[in-house]
Protein backbone atom coordinates (compact mmCIF):
# COMPACT_ATOMS: atom_id res chain seq x y z
CA UNK A 1 0.00 0.00 0.00
CA UNK A 2 1.31 3.49 -0.82
CA UNK A 3 -0.21 6.84 -1.15
CA UNK A 4 1.44 10.33 -2.04
CA UNK A 5 3.14 11.67 0.62
CA UNK A 6 1.63 15.16 1.87
CA UNK A 7 4.87 16.53 2.85
CA UNK A 8 7.21 16.18 -0.51
CA UNK A 9 4.50 14.97 -2.81
CA UNK A 10 6.05 11.32 -3.90
CA UNK A 11 5.29 8.09 -3.02
CA UNK A 12 7.60 6.12 -0.73
CA UNK A 13 8.31 3.10 -0.88
CA UNK A 14 9.90 2.55 2.82
CA UNK A 15 12.80 4.45 4.44
CA UNK A 16 16.27 3.98 4.45
CA UNK A 17 18.16 3.26 8.06
CA UNK A 18 19.51 5.85 9.71
CA UNK A 19 22.40 5.05 11.77
CA UNK A 20 25.23 6.49 13.87
CA UNK A 21 28.38 6.41 12.44
CA UNK A 22 29.94 6.82 16.31
CA UNK A 23 27.80 7.41 19.81
CA UNK A 24 27.69 11.25 20.11
CA UNK A 25 30.01 11.13 23.60
CA UNK A 26 33.06 9.60 21.03
CA UNK A 27 32.06 12.31 18.10
CA UNK A 28 32.12 15.32 20.45
CA UNK A 29 35.94 14.13 21.41
CA UNK A 30 37.81 16.38 19.28
CA UNK A 31 39.23 15.13 15.85
CA UNK A 32 42.72 15.50 16.81
CA UNK A 33 42.30 13.08 19.72
CA UNK A 34 39.77 10.46 18.57
CA UNK A 35 42.19 8.58 17.00
CA UNK A 36 44.13 7.53 20.26
CA UNK A 37 41.05 8.20 22.01
CA UNK A 38 38.15 6.10 20.65
CA UNK A 39 38.37 2.71 19.12
CA UNK A 40 35.65 1.29 16.80
CA UNK A 41 35.27 -2.60 16.38
CA UNK A 42 32.46 -3.70 14.71
CA UNK A 43 29.54 -2.53 16.25
CA UNK A 44 31.46 -2.26 19.67
CA UNK A 45 33.00 1.31 20.30
CA UNK A 46 35.37 2.14 23.25
CA UNK A 47 36.31 5.59 25.09
CA UNK A 48 40.07 5.31 26.77
CA UNK A 49 38.09 5.65 29.82
CA UNK A 50 36.63 2.37 29.55
CA UNK A 51 32.93 3.81 28.62
CA UNK A 52 31.76 1.07 26.28
CA UNK A 53 29.48 1.25 23.12
CA UNK A 54 27.36 -0.94 21.49
CA UNK A 55 25.02 -0.58 17.99
CA UNK A 56 21.48 -1.78 18.50
CA UNK A 57 18.23 -1.75 16.71
CA UNK A 58 15.24 0.32 17.48
CA UNK A 59 11.79 0.32 15.18
CA UNK A 60 9.32 3.39 14.83
CA UNK A 61 6.06 1.93 13.20
CA UNK A 62 5.07 4.06 10.37
CA UNK A 63 1.20 4.41 9.75
CA UNK A 64 -0.01 2.44 6.83
CA UNK A 65 3.05 0.92 6.31
CA UNK A 66 4.34 -2.56 7.15
CA UNK A 67 8.23 -1.41 7.37
CA UNK A 68 8.94 0.73 10.44
CA UNK A 69 11.54 3.56 10.55
CA UNK A 70 14.34 1.48 11.65
CA UNK A 71 17.72 3.20 13.78
CA UNK A 72 20.56 2.07 14.21
CA UNK A 73 22.27 4.08 17.86
CA UNK A 74 25.09 3.62 20.04
CA UNK A 75 23.87 2.56 23.59
CA UNK A 76 26.25 3.46 26.56
CA UNK A 77 26.13 -0.16 28.75
CA UNK A 78 26.37 -0.43 32.48
CA UNK A 79 30.40 -1.61 32.85
CA UNK A 80 28.98 -4.87 34.04
CA UNK A 81 26.47 -5.39 31.18
CA UNK A 82 29.57 -4.52 28.51
CA UNK A 83 32.07 -7.00 29.33
CA UNK A 84 28.95 -9.29 29.06
CA UNK A 85 28.31 -8.42 25.38
CA UNK A 86 32.34 -7.99 24.72
CA UNK A 87 32.51 -11.56 25.63
CA UNK A 88 29.07 -12.64 23.63
CA UNK A 89 29.70 -10.31 20.73
CA UNK A 90 30.97 -13.07 18.49
CA UNK A 91 28.44 -15.99 20.15
CA UNK A 92 25.79 -17.53 17.65
CA UNK A 93 23.46 -18.53 20.87
CA UNK A 94 23.29 -15.29 22.63
CA UNK A 95 19.53 -14.90 22.71
CA UNK A 96 18.68 -16.42 26.09
CA UNK A 97 21.12 -14.31 27.99
CA UNK A 98 20.38 -10.58 29.05
CA UNK A 99 18.51 -8.27 28.75
CA UNK A 100 21.26 -5.81 28.98
CA UNK A 101 20.87 -2.19 30.26
CA UNK A 102 22.19 1.36 29.16
CA UNK A 103 21.09 4.84 27.63
CA UNK A 104 21.13 5.83 24.78
CA UNK A 105 24.12 8.31 23.25
CA UNK A 106 22.87 9.22 20.16
CA UNK A 107 19.75 11.92 19.54
CA UNK A 108 17.76 10.47 16.95
CA UNK A 109 16.08 12.57 14.68
CA UNK A 110 12.79 12.93 15.35
CA UNK A 111 13.41 12.04 19.05
CA UNK A 112 16.61 14.05 19.88
CA UNK A 113 14.99 14.61 23.39
CA UNK A 114 15.27 10.76 24.18
CA UNK A 115 18.96 11.36 23.98
CA UNK A 116 20.37 9.81 27.84
CA UNK A 117 17.09 7.58 27.48
CA UNK A 118 17.35 4.29 29.55
CA UNK A 119 16.92 1.30 27.69
CA UNK A 120 17.26 -2.39 27.60
CA UNK A 121 18.43 -4.20 24.81
CA UNK A 122 17.84 -8.10 23.68
CA UNK A 123 20.37 -9.87 22.28
CA UNK A 124 20.03 -12.35 19.44
CA UNK A 125 21.31 -15.03 17.70
CA UNK A 126 23.33 -15.52 14.35
CA UNK A 127 25.28 -12.17 15.14
CA UNK A 128 21.88 -9.92 14.64
CA UNK A 129 22.08 -6.31 16.25
CA UNK A 130 20.38 -6.59 19.59
CA UNK A 131 17.14 -4.71 19.66
CA UNK A 132 15.50 -2.42 21.86
CA UNK A 133 11.60 -3.00 22.72
CA UNK A 134 8.96 -0.90 23.59
CA UNK A 135 8.05 -2.54 26.90
CA UNK A 136 10.98 -1.77 28.55
CA UNK A 137 11.58 1.88 27.55
CA UNK A 138 9.54 5.15 29.40
CA UNK A 139 8.67 8.52 28.37
CA UNK A 140 8.79 9.92 24.33
CA UNK A 141 10.40 7.00 23.05
CA UNK A 142 7.76 4.49 24.47
CA UNK A 143 5.55 6.80 23.61
CA UNK A 144 6.83 6.73 19.77
CA UNK A 145 7.42 3.11 19.58
CA UNK A 146 3.60 2.22 20.47
CA UNK A 147 2.08 5.53 18.36
CA UNK A 148 4.70 5.76 15.45
CA UNK A 149 5.01 7.94 13.46
CA UNK A 150 2.78 9.96 9.79
CA UNK A 151 3.92 9.30 7.24
CA UNK A 152 4.81 13.01 6.77
CA UNK A 153 6.84 12.71 10.25
CA UNK A 154 8.90 10.00 8.86
CA UNK A 155 9.40 11.78 5.67
CA UNK A 156 10.56 15.11 7.16
CA UNK A 157 13.33 13.08 9.43
CA UNK A 158 14.38 11.52 6.71
CA UNK A 159 14.90 14.64 4.67
CA UNK A 160 16.55 16.44 7.52
CA UNK A 161 18.74 13.09 8.05
CA UNK A 162 19.91 13.39 4.08
CA UNK A 163 20.90 17.30 4.92
CA UNK A 164 23.34 16.10 7.68
ZN1 LIG B 1 7.47 12.41 1.62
Amino acid sequence: MSHRCANCGKEHVGFPVWGAALPDSAAEIPAEEREQRVEVDGDICQIDDGTTFVLARLEIPIEGSEEPFRYLPWIELTPEDADLFVTLYQTRERAHLGPLSGRLDNALPGLEEEKGAEVLIYLRNEFQRPLIRSAFVRGGLAEAMRNGFSPERACEIQQSCAKE
